[in-house]
């Protein structure tokens, strides 16, 4: 009975998927110009999390998500330059090693983020006929028209426009939403094809194919409108994506999609809210750009940031600050600690009926906080809730109840996907932990006790304590 909020009703739905237990799922991926932030990698974790609910609860799922190698314009309209092209000319690399290199910086923050990848990566590029061939599905059914800088969607001919976004039309002005470019029949109306520059104009692109309409390349929005529909059919399951999307890039998904196959495109839509900081949007333009080397070279975990993310449910935003990221660390290493301990007490053997009872009910509730709209921050309360139950009747508990909790713990990480079954080596010590140990070393030496002190804190806080022996102090974890 699970419960996702479904954007297209604006309330909290019962998921059924449309074949059985079977779930197809389209998230809109990476524009590849520039290393994502972690406000980006935040609607990530969220769809690894969607997934790995679905999961706990016995569906399948079929991910898709797509790789916009192809050039983005600067704006969210038509008009603009192109991303990759000005990162191409700023790196002075060509537009492919641009697309290429950050798609695979990507990958790579997905795998740090402990985040599955999805079962099909497809990119924009790998994709052209397909998109080709649902413009000239639209042309043919009268949704298209030409103008000189290409073949645009006529919003007039599809009267769903308006539902997901519900957009108020007569209140968008052109030139806010959406540009002004005078040839438009509709301000809001958006390009599927765009022309390359004619000759004359000397500019040559790196980036174009052969079109029934000319050489050019795709608009934005047409690649995931063809892609999701290639490999998941039409209607899908769920379609995911940041609140940023709902009220162009989605819309305009629906519409090219449902006027061209004459169904809906996917039930369910899922969108996550931003990551802010200082009260403002992460973002390049915002100037408050932190990647996920930027935590990493400030001696964090990944899963720090992943922990970190649990904190507030996707729907809401969620304030980052270093202190809370460093609050984040404490309470994962804590957590991993305190599981440590019962894997260490774990055995096999016969459970008590009253432990199997008190633990269905942990379970229960486990359940229902993932079942309540992918409520994380409810879901990790429920595992830290566990675990001060265990401890509080750690004198009556056997090994084999050990051992049943432990296993429990693994089956929730299923989700989490912290890695708390796995064998921490005493010496695998973060760098960043060496570092202030060997100040704390070096403080001492020069009598600044509570310099030492400070430091011996900061380390314990890390999950690490130091012991001054007669050889000098060592660290161990705690
Ligand atoms: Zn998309």
């Amino acid at each position: 009975m699970l419960k996702l909020y479904n954007t297209l009703s604006r309330s909290k739905k019962l998921f059924r998927p449309i074949k059985g237990k079977n779930v197809g799922l389209y998230s809109c991926g990476p524009t590849v110009y520039n290393y994502a932030h972690i406000g980006n990698l935040r609607t990530y974790v969220f769809v690894d999390i969607l997934k790995k609910i679905l999961a706990y609860h016995g569906y399948k799922i079929r991910h898709v998500m797509n790789i916009t190698d192809v050039g983005h314009l600067t704006s969210d309209a038509d008009i603009g330059e192109d991303k990759l092209l000005l990162a191409a000319l700023r790196e002075k690399r060509s537009v492919w090693d641009i697309a290429s290199y950050y798609t695979d910086v990507f990958k790579k923050n997905i795998s740090d983020l402990h985040i599955a990848s999805p079962d099909i990566w497809c990119k924009a590029t790998d994709h052209i006929p397909q998109q080709i061939e649902l413009i000239k599905k639209l042309e043919k059914g009268g949704h298209t028209y030409r103008i000189s800088d290409g073949i645009y969607f006529d919003t007039a001919t599809f009267k769903n426009y308006t539902t997901l976004a519900r957009l108020k039309l007569s209140d968008q002005k052109a030139g806010a939403r959406v540009e002004e470019n005078k040839e438009k029949r509709n301000p809001w109306d958006f390009a599927l094809w765009k022309f390359s520059p004619t000759l004359e104009s000397g500019v040559k692109r790196e980036m174009e194919w052969e079109s029934p309409w000319g050489v050019g390349f795709p608009g934005w929005h047409i690649e995931c409108s063809a892609m999701s529909t290639f490999y998941l059919g039409q209607p899908f399951d769920i379609h995911t994506g940041g609140i940023d999307h709902i009220s162009i890039h989605h819309t305009n998904e629906i519409a090219q999609s449902e006027a061209a196959y004459k169904k809906q495109m996917a039930r369910f839509w899922v969108h996550a809210e931003f990551l802010v900081i200082d009260n403002a949007r992460m973002g390049k333009s915002e100037g408050n750009f932190i990647t996920l080397q930027h935590i990493i070279d400030r001696g964090f975990d990944p899963l720090d940031y992943r922990f970190f993310c649990f904190s507030a449910h996707y729907r809401s935003q969620l304030t980052f600050s270093w202190d809370a990221l460093a609050s984040a660390r404490e309470g994962r290493l804590h957590l991993e600690s305190q599981v440590a301990h019962i894997s260490k007490e774990a055995g096999t053997g016969a459970v008590s009926s009253g432990m199997r009872a008190l633990f269905g009910v942990y379970e229960k509730k486990f359940l229902a906080a993932t079942a309540d709209d992918l409520n994380m921050p409810k879901t990790l309360s429920v595992l830290f809730s566990f675990l001060t139950r265990i401890n509080k009747s750690k004198k009556e508990m056997t090994p084999a109840e050990y051992g049943y909790a432990y296993k429990k713990i693994l089956a929730w990480d299923a989700i989490f996907g912290l890695r708390l079954g796995e064998e921490k080596s005493e010496q695998k010590i973060p760098k960043y932990v060496m570092q202030l140990f060997h100040q704390r070393t070096e403080a001492r030496k020069q009598k600044k006790w509570k310099h030492a002190d400070a430091l011996r804190i900061e380390i314990q806080r890390a999950g690490f304590s130091v012991e001054d022996t007669q050889e000098g102090p060592t660290i161990t974890r705690i």
